[in-house]
């Protein structure tokens, strides 16, 4: 299986090389050239059980990577999967589902930052060290990460001292909570760095992009001995491991008589960059029995019009909202979509993607429009909305939930109302509700601490569910990393953290 650039200007190539390099030079996506179908093995409940033992998460890892990255080796990938998927998450079955009268939660916070991105970015440093080995890359990786809030801390958790590699990330300074920019500012390691941008999330990421887009930059890497490589979900490294969990998850469900094999399931995803709910979508073209992919947003809802008329117009207000992993206005995953919708037609996503750069809008008209609206729902839930689910939820059935996964339930609430399709639901739940304490206390009616973290004591107090092991301690620990730049200056910091 062979990657290939969404803008199509380059020749294909192996997923080790596309790993390595993240963005396309021609600053495309990379995606396989076909979606491979599910193998046998991940059917059903053959994916969690073999002959009649529980199959481990790692092993439905391992299995979904073999089918997208096929120039690894057999005994590559189990040495990323056992490596990525251990003692690190404090859940045995590293995504545990709970039931709720309305939905399951699928909770993908229990690796070591407590938030989903765990899932990819414990097993991407392993896989890029693998690639690198494959393709015979001689170069130091340096990972350039923009991020919402919840990537940064993962990356940096991820990349910390792992030889030949430096971890960059950018996050904007006033746009992430309280406990996700101690998480990062008190990170370990002689390869981290970690600058807040005067900016927000589509600054930071149009920063990170220019950067990847500057051949005289790389040129320059080069001879240095450098090259960069990215930690956000434009690597496709990021996005085949999410795969897993949805696969895994549909298996858990039938082992448990939840439901029936075959039977076909809606998946919610509260969104962002659009990669979670993407890798649904590529779990589905496998042949996973999913329905309907809900796609919620806050108050940043581009996404939801996107959906329901095919003009994507980010010619609007940024605002900040309680669920800040989902503030954003460009989500870059979304091109991988409209490529593949389009049977790979890569002269219009040039054509797309140009007209988003320039005029900061792009139509696909109604032809594509109809080609994902079968697939797709999109809607929004405002903060006061989610703030009264979460609370509801909490009162009613005793499940806490974080801010984003409030928005996708109370998204979910009102699908479910609005077309009276009641068929199973998955609802991916991002975050614990202690990344965001304060607001998930403030929608609670608990009254806040004195700081962030007296909240996250009075959260834990008054609910009785313990904060995870990863967010204990924080506020004790040294601020290590305390930069603060203009959004104009990200090319500079690079070079900065590189060599000064
Ligand atoms: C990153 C993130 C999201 C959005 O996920 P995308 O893959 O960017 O759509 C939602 N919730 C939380 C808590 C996140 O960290």
């Amino acid at each position: 299986m062979k990657y290939i650039s969404t803008r199509g200007h380059e020749a294909p190539i192996t997923s080790a090389a596309a790993i390595i390099r993240g963005l396309a030079l021609d600053r495309g996506l990379y995606v396989p050239e076909t979606i491979p179908a599910l193998p046998l093995s991940l059917r059903g409940a053959n994916a969690t059980k073999q002959s009649g033992t529980p199959t481990p998460y790692a092993a439905v890892a391992h299995s979904t990577l073999a089918a997208f990255f096929t120039d690894f080796a057999d005994d590559e990938l189990n040495a990323c999967v056992t490596a990525a998927y251990d003692e690190k998450f404090d859940a045995p079955d590293i995504t545990p589902i709970v039931k709720t009268e309305n939905a399951y939660f699928l909770e993908l916070w229990h690796g070591s930052t407590a938030a989903f991105k765990d899932m990819a970015l414990s097993i991407l440093p392993w896989l890029l060290k693998t690639a690198a080995r494959k393709e015979g890359e001689d170069k130091k990786i340096a990972i350039l990460t923009a991020t919402s809030g919840d990537t940064g801390k993962a990356a940096l958790a991820g990349f910390a001292d792992v030889p030949g590699t430096e971890i960059i990330v950018f996050y904007p300074k006033d746009g992430v909570s309280v406990v996700q920019e101690r998480q990062m500012l008190t990170q370990e390691g002689a390869n981290v760095h970690v600058y807040g941008i005067r900016g927000n999330f589509d600054e930071a990421q149009t920063g990170v992009k220019s950067v990847f887009a500057d051949a005289a930059l790389a040129e320059g890497l080069a001879d240095r001995g450098v090259r960069l490589s990215s930690a956000n979900s434009i690597n496709i490294g990021r996005l085949v491991p999410q795969v897993a969990y949805y696969i895994n998850a549909y298996a858990k469900l039938v082992a448990q008589g939840e439901v029936a094999d075959g039977e076909r399931i809606n998946v919610c995803v509260p969104t962002g960059n659009f990669g979670n709910i993407l890798a649904a979508w590529y779990a589905k073209q496998m042949g996973l029995p999913i329905a309907k992919l809900i796609c919620a947003s806050n108050e940043n809802k581009i996404l939801t019009d996107f959906i329901n008329t095919g003009v994507y117009d980010t010619r609007r207000d940024f605002i900040l909202t309680s669920s800040p992993s989902m503030d954003i206005l460009v989500s870059s995953n979304l091109e991988r979509l409209l490529f593949h919708l389009s049977g790979g037609d890569a002269e219009r996503i040039r054509a797309l993607m140009g007209g988003l750069e320039e005029n900061g809008v792009y139509d696909v008209g109604a032809e594509a429009k109809s080609s994902f609206s079968s697939d797709f729902y999109g809607g929004y839930a405002e903060m006061a909305m989610s703030h009264v689910s979460l609370a509801r939820l909490w009162r009613e059935e005793s499940y806490l939930m974080d801010t984003h996964t409030a928005v996708a339930y109370a998204v979910y609430m009102d699908y479910r109302a609005r077309t009276g399709d009641t068929a199973k639901t998955l609802i991916a739940s991002t975050a614990s509700p202690y990344k965001f304490a304060g607001s998930v206390a403030g929608a609670l009616g608990i009254e806040a601490g004195a700081d962030e973290f007296a909240t996250l004591g009075n959260l834990e107090k008054s609910t009785g569910i313990a904060v995870p092991r990863s967010l204990r301690g924080l506020e004790g620990k040294p601020v290590l990393h305390d930069a603060v730049i203009e959004k104009t200056a990200v090319k500079a910091a690079v070079t900065d953290a590189l060599f000064a």
